[in-house]
């Protein structure tokens, strides 16, 4: 029986204000346990919940990057449930009207695109944090993260594949960062995926029960939870058993997911508008000034690199794959007037460092100017593109820069005819059977002549006037 797999993800991502979404205390990642805390984020009773407007802003910004409709007016709603890391025994979440509404992510697999619908974007708070003891038989509780908020982007079952997942969950971390309105930062549980999956007989309309997967840490992690659970509901399906609508957790050190409790349906948690809360309302002139505010977004750059700087598609993703980086691209190419030969190097010599370093760009000690300098050096013949690449490793380590490493290392190309060819000369005589090797017809051997020269020139020497000079006295 051939299966098709349905698959539709729920994100949440944490928003970078900084202060919580209904308290004016800190969101600072990392503070010590409970020194962020207020009788508002700790459910104290007869406490008064404010909505953070730069969250609201946020939110709508996601919307409208993302062609969301924004929502004139949006509630706040309690969703009750007990945990001991939900001080107000309720999560203050949107329910029937969420701020955003009906939009989509395009992505980009090998070439072939596809449109991932999102049924909404939502704001809620997020919980606090439980530390279990690894020693003793104890939980305890953190409530700094505790009413941080957060914004829930909820897809359409529109995902037929582990990789479609992941290539979803890419392009709208690369939205999020390029809005500037979260880190994206999946080790510290800024961006939190849950992935419902189903599978469905091909050609079949109805889908099939789903289970939600949760406790997925990375893209990676997602991707081999995603086909473990498609494996798992196959075989139960092909051997005629039914797959339960439950929770499961991933186990990246089992490599599989485990049954956690079946799965909650929205009248479990017993929904009602906030009566603390008053309705959010978006007058048009706010959307308007929020979309104006937008800037270029990856997509959007994507295209405009391949267009303006005639780059292949190829380079033109890995330069728009951060905002930083595409903006030192594009300064780079200010100073040189060479799209391709900056796209290559950043591309090879750049990000090769800068990954062996773990480094940000923007910790990145070669300034874009300094590399147009380099590549300008390149152009007009003073070093060679060889020479070029080791220059770079020592403006890399010690942020000097090419020209003057050129001209305190004496790495300027050898142009001074006399010198090549006296040394044209000792090659020549050293070598009498290559050269009467050339003088019967073999010209190949004219590449060992330049390799001894290059040599003794430690790659310095002008290749074209080498070349050429090497020609004439093996003439003579
Ligand atoms: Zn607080």
């Amino acid at each position: 029986m051939e299966y098709e797999p349905v698959i539709g993800l729920e994100v949440h991502a944490q928003l970078l204000t900084e202060t919580k979404l209904f308290c004016s205390c800190l969101t600072a990642f990392g503070a010590p346990p409970n020194t962020q805390t207020c009788p508002v984020c700790l459910g104290m009773p007869g406490v008064l919940p404010v909505a953070n407007k730069k969250a609201v802003r946020y939110a709508i910004a996601l919307g409208l990057a993302t062609g969301c409709t924004i929502s004139k007016t949006s509630l706040f709603a309690r969703k009750n449930y007990f945990y001991p890391d939900l001080p107000k025994g309720y999560q203050i979440s949107q329910y029937e009207v969420p701020i955003c509404r009906r939009g989509f992510i395009d992505i980009d697999l090998e070439g072939e695109k596809k449109r991932i619908g999102i049924t909404r974007i939502h704001m809620e708070d997020d919980a606090g944090k439980l530390i279990h003891d690894e020693e003793n038989p104890v939980s305890r509780v953190d409530f700094n993260r505790t009413g941080v908020p957060l914004l829930e982007i909820v897809s359409e079952p529109d995902i037929r594949s582990p990789e479609e997942a992941v290539a979803y969950l890419r392009a709208l971390r690369d939205i999020l960062l390029y809005l500037g309105i979260s880190d994206g930062n999946m080790e510290e549980g800024s961006f939190r995926c849950d992935a419902n999956v189903s599978l469905r007989a091909a050609g079949e309309e109805k889908f099939g029960t789903r289970t939600e997967l949760k406790n997925m840490n990375s893209f990676r992690h997602i991707q081999r939870a995603l086909f473990y659970e498609i494996r798992r509901q196959r075989a139960l399906l092909d051997a005629g058993e039914e797959v339960l609508q439950e929770t499961r957790l991933w186990d990246e050190a089992k490599q599989a997911t485990f049954g956690m409790r079946g799965k909650e349906e929205a009248q479990d948690y017993r929904y009602f508008p906030d009566p603390d809360l008053i309705p959010i309302t978006v007058p048009d002139e706010w959307i308007e000034e929020i979309r104006e505010s937008l800037p270029e977004l990856p997509a959007a750059k994507r295209e405009r690199f391949i267009s303006v700087y005639s780059i292949p598609e190829y380079d033109a993703g890995v330069l728009t794959s951060s905002r930083a980086l595409a903006d030192y691209f594009e300064d780079a190419v200010k100073g040189s007037g060479e799209p391709k030969k900056v796209s290559n190097f950043i591309m090879s010599e750049l990000m090769r460092e800068l990954k062996r370093d773990e480094r940000d760009i923007s910790e990145c000690p070669v300034t874009p100017a300094m590399l147009s300098e380099l590549l300008v050096m390149v152009d007009q013949g003073k070093i060679s593109g060889k020479i070029a690449k080791d220059v770079f490793e020592e403006m890399y380590r010690t942020g000097t820069k090419a020209s003057e490493i050129v001209e305190k290392k004496g790495l300027a190309v050898e142009r001074d005819e006399g010198a090549l060819i006296a040394l044209i000369e000792e090659i020549l005589a050293e070598n009498p059977d290559q050269v009467a090797q050339f003088k019967a017809g073999k010209t190949k051997v004219l590449g060992f002549f330049m390799g001894q020269l290059m040599k003794r020139t430690r790659g310095k020497a002008d290749p074209r006037l080498s070349n050429e000079l090497l020609r004439e006295k093996l003439a003579e």
